[in-house]
């Protein structure tokens, strides 16, 4: 069995709806032919149209600073777009139960607004309510939109299938309770040989309450059902071919990356690469499950990203580029020369007591540099350090990260790249004993200049 799953883009109107049709329909098939080796499925994951995630948390905003009208205004927009969308379910009946929930689903989002607007504050846990709205919706819509064209589909509640622990907004799933809720909610569907169809991102506690997975979390969900229900494949179906050479929005001339490792993914996700939520990969590994990457624009075109435990060697060193901005450097220095383990211990015990993850890590005898995304905390950590450091903080940096297998192979590759650079001031630099990346960390302004070199250097005139 596979998992189909379908990004904002890939449901954001009814003919991006119309397109997942065929491409389920074309699954389906597949599944049902006398080779296929299973017969089961596709699971269908679905991100909220486009832009509702956002969309939501900003109505959510809005509530907490008192301006209810303004709040439902724009809830008022949403669920028309909903209900604008829902139009793609042709059958009459199926259609008004699809714009009955709409309507039940905003209604009681209208409520929760209210009383956030009138209490002023939207905790952790509300803003899940409401952000999980998106995809509890479009789900709903999706598998109507597949039944009313002749696929059998069915709606299971992402609440009811995927348990969580209760830390909002990025909750961490639980294995064994997720499993047996996918074997309740989902393997029967299968069973019955209908479609299932579930919201990404989203998740219940054990006592029911909703939760979600952090942003870009329905990748994060497909990895989770693959691996709970044992998948032959995860398709991730968005708006590009696949995973490409560096970000396409800062380079043009961007190729596709057709075959990568998992770790290699893993790399570019992580550090900046949005196609695929950082934390998918691990379930496909633990269960060496194979993710693909494709355009739900150009499904009759077979380019897309296959990722596996192992790529085939001999593609040169490096296989592509992440970037990340809006990244914060924090520098701690020793005020006491108390150095080595007694000094790194304080540092990443305090840096653990406020929750707040470092990706990048440079040390030099006196002092250490980490990089940091979310900056919320810094204060409490400087306060927190005083005794021990001086610390500063950098905001409006970036970081960049050449990313390959084969990076290992080739001992003079970080002088080729700091040459490509020409001259780009470089604040911090990594790399692993491992090899397989190289991190760089500049000023923001800096990074495209840094990327556009970059890029030219090692993949210009390379055919892809
Ligand atoms: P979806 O809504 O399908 O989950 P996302 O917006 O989360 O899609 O991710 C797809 C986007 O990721 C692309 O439109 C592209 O702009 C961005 N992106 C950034 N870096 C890369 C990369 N190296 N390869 C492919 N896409 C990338
Ligand atoms: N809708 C959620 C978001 O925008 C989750 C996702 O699309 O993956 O972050
Ligand atoms: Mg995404």
């Amino acid at each position: 069995m596979i998992i189909c799953k379908f990004g904002g883009t890939s449901v954001a109107d009814r003919a991006a709806i119309e397109r997942l049709i065929s491409i389920i329909r074309a699954a389906r098939q597949a599944a049902i032919q006398p080779e296929s080796s299973d017969w089961r499925g596709p699971v269908v994951v679905v991100s909220a149209l486009g832009g509702a995630t956002d969309r939501l948390l900003g109505l959510a905003a809005e509530a907490g600073a008192g301006d209810i009208d303004g709040a439902i205004d724009h809830l008022k927009a949403l669920r028309a777009r909903h209900i604008e969308v829902a139009g793609i379910v042709s059958n009459a009946t199926e259609r008004a139960g699809v714009e009955a929930f709409i309507d039940a689903e905003f209604s009681g989002l209208e409520r929760i607004v209210g009383a956030l607007g009138v209490l002023r504050e939207v905790t952790p846990r509300w803003l899940d309510a409401i952000a999980a709205t998106g995809e509890i919706v479009s789900s709903r819509i999706v598998a109507s939109a597949l039944t009313s064209h002749g696929l059998s589909a069915s709606w299971v509640d992402a609440r009811k299938a995927i348990v969580t622990a209760a830390d909002h907004t990025a909750a961490a799933p639980l294995w064994p309770e997720t499993t047996k809720a996918l074997q309740k909610t989902v393997d029967p569907e299968l069973v019955a040989r209908r479609i299932p169809v579930i919201g990404g991102f989203v998740g219940a506690t054990k006592a029911g309450i909703t939760t979600t997975l952090g942003r870009g979390g329905s990748d994060y969900t497909a990895a989770i059902i693959g691996a709970c229900l044992g998948a032959s494949e995860i398709q991730i179906w968005t708006d590009v071919d696949g995973m490409l050479t560096a970000d396409p929005r800062i380079i043009r001339d961007v190729r596709v990356v057709p075959h990568l490792s998992f770790a290699e993914a893993s790399e570019l996700a992580y550090f900046g690469a949005k196609v695929l939520h950082p934390a998918t990969i691990q379930p496909a590994v633990a269960r060496n499950i194979p993710v693909r990457i494709l355009n739900s624009k150009r499904p009759e075109d077979p380019v897309g990203t296959l990722i596996t435990a192992e790529r085939p060697a001999g593609t040169g060193p490096l296989t592509a580029v992440a970037s990340k901005k809006n990244v914060t450097v924090v520098d701690i220095a020793s005020t006491r020369m108390l150095m080595a383990h007694g000094f790194l211990r304080r540092i990443f015990e305090v840096f653990e007591q406020f929750k707040t993850a470092v990706d990048v890590v440079t040390t030099s005898e006196v002092s250490v540099s980490v990089t940091i995304d979310d900056a919320r905390r810094v204060p409490e950590i400087m306060a927190a350090l005083k005794d021990v450091a001086e610390v500063t903080r950098e905001d409006n940096m970036a970081v960049l990260c050449a990313v390959g297998d084969g990076l290992r192979d080739d001992p003079a590759f970080v002088s080729k790249l700091l040459d490509a650079m020409n001259g780009v001031p470089v604040r911090m630099l990594s790399q692993a004993a491992a090899r397989r990346n190289i991190t760089m960390v500049m000023a923001e302004a800096d990074l495209e200049p840094a990327l556009i070199r970059v890029h030219d250097r090692f993949f210009a005139g390379v055919p892809s």
